[in-house]
């Protein structure tokens, strides 16, 4: 079945719905304190999908808790219980936990209103098609190696599918390439880019005209961080790479935690290029990103950007800012990814474009 026949119309999800009185929700994880903290200062009510025993710790957290938990067994139920969560008025905010937990079918098929495009789903989760649009944006990025044989400089092979980099490694050769792979995944082999780490964190709205406009709608910068991963950010502390490798230690990528970041600001007119271009492309491709997205970099010695990667929803890197950043802080104090988005609810329902901006 196509993905357009899959996705509900937004029309019918949103039919019997009190417009007035709609409820934030998603699940309990990954930056949902962000989501409820910010939905709460734009004054909605808030809802946790959580399961029992992972919800306790939101007491730590008054201000980051959901006024209402809605417990289920497992994340995978949650299309059995859409008819009382519709009762609920809410509209769902999908993070990288949700679609994750869930399942991308059954993210596309929720019979509950999303905000963003659902649509961006397929063009970021296969690898091609997100090289299809992002280098139809013009953007740069790593060179692909189709056939391990041509290794012939660094290059970092990713499993598909693989979250926060788990299994991702190096090799300058074919040798050490073949020495490390499991054949059983798939892979890709891209060549690895040599720089400092930068991950943008983007908002578009395709309904609000002010701050830097596209042909429609307003782009923002929020903030932007970089990841810290283990153990590949730490391994200088006992020796170098090659003396690791030689004792069998190869270094991983998985994300632990986010670090803040400011970037030189020379480089901030290519930053707001890149993410308009990704909007336009996007806008051709599949209808349009709407809400926050994350464009992953590299920028190398020669101030050049190389993009290894999308994510098209609020990213755990833009925890750091509850409270702003040195970015949103010129657009509004307090300003987090969690409350912009609910501000954009709130402007659609005030505006009746809540259409617009949900799937
Ligand atoms: P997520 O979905 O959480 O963004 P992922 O599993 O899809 O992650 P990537 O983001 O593609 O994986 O890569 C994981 C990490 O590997 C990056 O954060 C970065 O540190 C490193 N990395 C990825 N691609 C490259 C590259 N081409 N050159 C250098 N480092 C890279």
């Amino acid at each position: 079945m196509a993905v357009e026949e899959k996705i509900p119309s937004i029309k019918e999800l949103l039919s019997g719905y009190d417009k007035s009185n709609l409820v934030i929700a998603t699940i309990c994880s990954h930056s949902s304190l962000q989501i409820f903290n910010g939905a709460r200062k734009e004054g909605f009510k808030t809802l946790g999908i959580g399961i029992e025993d992972r919800i306790k710790f939101y007491d730590a957290f008054p201000l980051g808790k959901p006024d209402e938990f809605f417990l289920v067994d497992n994340y995978k139920d949650i299309p059995k219980y859409v008819e009382e969560l519709r009762e609920k008025n809410v509209i769902i905010i999908p993070h990288g936990s949700f679609v994750e937990y869930l399942g991308a079918e059954n993210f596309l098929k929720l019979e509950l209103p999303t905000f963003g495009n659902r649509r961006v789903l397929m063009w970021e989760s296969d690898r091609d098609l997100e090289r299809k649009w992002l280098e139809g944006a013009g953007l740069d990025m790593p060179k692909q190696i189709k056939d391990p044989k041509d290794i012939d400089r660094p290059v970092i092979v990713k499993y598909h599918g693989a979250k926060g980099g788990k299994g991702f490694f190096i090799a300058k050769t074919y040798e050490e390439f073949e020495k490390l792979v499991d054949w059983s995944k798939p892979f890709t082999i891209q060549e690895f880019v040599m720089g400092t780490r930068y991950y943008l964190h983007y908002f578009y709205s395709p309904i609000i005209n002010e701050g830097y406009r596209l042909k429609k709608g307003s782009l923002q910068l929020l903030s932007m961080d970089r990841r810290d991963e283990t153990t590949i950010d730490e391994l200088q502390r006992i020796g170098s790479i090659s003396e690791l490798e030689e004792i069998g230690i190869h270094p991983t990528f998985v994300v632990t935690g986010n670090i803040p970041i400011v970037m030189r600001e020379s480089l901030l007119p290519e930053v707001f290029r890149m993410g308009e271009k990704v909007v336009e492309k996007s806008i051709e491709l599949f209808g349009g990103i709407i809400g926050p997205f994350c464009l992953e970099t590299v920028i190398t010695e020669d101030l050049k950007f190389k993009v290894f990667e999308i994510s098209a929803r609020i990213v755990a890197g833009t925890n750091p800012y509850i409270s702003g950043s040195p970015y949103s802080d010129l657009i509004q104090p307090d300003l987090s990814t969690g409350r912009r988005i609910a501000q954009e609810i709130k402007y659609a329902q005030k505006h009746d474009l809540l259409e617009e901006i949900l799937s």
